[in-house]
């Protein structure tokens, strides 16, 4: 195991700034996911920590060792590329083993058992023997990982590394990932675009937005207590309803309006006199109004249906007030057509607030002041 930290990291390329100060510690053991869109630096970040790009400034240190111009062989690290990066010519099997046996380190029986344990976790068992090119994309990814388990890694980088894998393999490698990381124990951080996967694989999630992470939590604080706008906007789907509206604190309450839509919340902050302020607020936090019968929660609001789309298990509604579509999750198996009008509620206790300027969050109901919690923002 290895305990990763990054002080004021930069990465240039020429006019390009891919890593702009980037700040982080990752602890022994620990499951780190950067998570983040194309381009914000993601694999930048991870080929800098493992020594195949070289940062511009700031420090990498492993188990408190800086590492800045160790080579990469020697920093004990493990990397599972995007695009596999196997030998064409040798066979699955060979790829996996290529080097391992050498300074004696193991036997060729040793080898042998080692191999077709990882295969038999892989589920690429039968497939040893073929080349790279009679493999396909998802059966090459496994190759590849298979290559860096055997490295026994302290430190286990991977890149997108279930990218290629149709829904149902990605679901299983996603449950198998978790079950070897709980086996083998190494640090890993690994790199995805794909906010469910950050969610479910994480212990914390670190989230990327040019060159600079916005935000690294737990999952669901990331999701309740999102420090920006552009993470709660990044993480979860349907995606946060998001509209600018008018905010006022009296007497200890926080008033939102938006249109027809309006709610009172109770317990005030302070930080709303005056600002510009971004409403928040998730789809499965808005409720039809007959669903939420009996419930605390805002005064109803007309919404006319644009479109209804059946998830199986929920039916995501876009409904219009005239100015503002909201994003409504309601119950399985209701049936709505375009024009139907719906009544529709909040949960005031569920509302987030966002200085639009900044984007900056600057309140969450329910939750108390973002000050008050561990919400960490570089
Ligand atoms: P993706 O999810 O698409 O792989 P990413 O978040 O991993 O994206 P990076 O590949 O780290 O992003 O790229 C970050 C920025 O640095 C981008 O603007 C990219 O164009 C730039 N960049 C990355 N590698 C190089 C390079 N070798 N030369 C020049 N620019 C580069």
């Amino acid at each position: 195991m290895s305990r990763v930290e990054l002080n004021t990291l930069r990465k240039e390329f020429g006019e390009t700034t891919a890593l702009d100060g980037i700040t982080l510690s990752v602890a022994d053991g620990e499951f780190l996911v950067l998570v983040g869109p194309s381009g914000c630096g993601k694999s930048t970040l991870l080929r800098t920590i493992s020594g195949l790009e070289t940062q511009t400034a700031g420090d990498i240190s492993v188990d408190g060792e800086i590492v800045n111009t160790t080579p990469p062989k020697e920093r004990g690290v493990a990397m599972v590329f995007q695009n596999y990066a196997l030998y064409p010519h040798m066979s699955a099997r060979r790829n996996m083993t290529f080097g391992l046996g050498s300074h004696g380190s193991f036997t060729d029986d040793e080898i042998a058992q080692m191999v077709s344990e990882v295969a038999a976790t892989l589920g690429i068992g039968e497939l040893l023997d073929r080349r790279p090119g009679e493999l396909s994309g998802g059966e090459k990814q496994r190759v590849a990982m298979g290559r860096a388990l055997l490295r026994e890694p302290e430190l286990f980088l991977l890149d997108e590394p279930l990218s290629n894998l149709d829904a149902k393999l990605r679901d299983e490698m996603r449950t198998e990932l978790t079950h070897l990381h709980d086996e083998i124990d190494a640090t890993t951080i690994y790199v995805t675009h794909d906010q469910t996967e950050a969610l479910t694989l994480g212990d914390r999630v670190a989230v990327m937005n040019n060159g600079q992470i916005e935000q690294v939590d737990p999952p669901q604080q990331l999701y309740d207590v999102p420090a920006s706008q552009f993470v709660a906007e990044f993480i979860g789907s349907p995606q946060m309803n998001l509209f600018e509206g008018n905010v006022t604190a009296t007497n200890g309450r926080l008033h939102v309006e938006r249109g027809r839509f309006s709610t009172t919340v109770p317990g005030s902050p302070q930080t709303v006199d005056g600002g510009r302020f971004t409403v928040g607020v998730r789809p499965e936090d808005l409720y039809l109004a007959d669903e939420a019968a009996g419930q605390q929660y805002s005064d109803p609001c007309e919404l006319r249906v644009e479109l209804s789309e059946t998830l199986g298990d929920s039916v995501v509604l876009y409904a219009t007030d005239g100015e503002t579509t909201f994003r409504v999750r309601t119950g399985a198996r209701q049936q709505f057509g375009t024009g139907d009008v719906v009544s529709v509620v909040a949960d005031p206790e569920r509302l987030h607030l966002f200085d639009t300027d900044t984007g900056v969050a600057v309140y969450h109901s329910g939750t108390g002041p973002p000050a008050a919690r561990a919400v960490t923002r570089q």
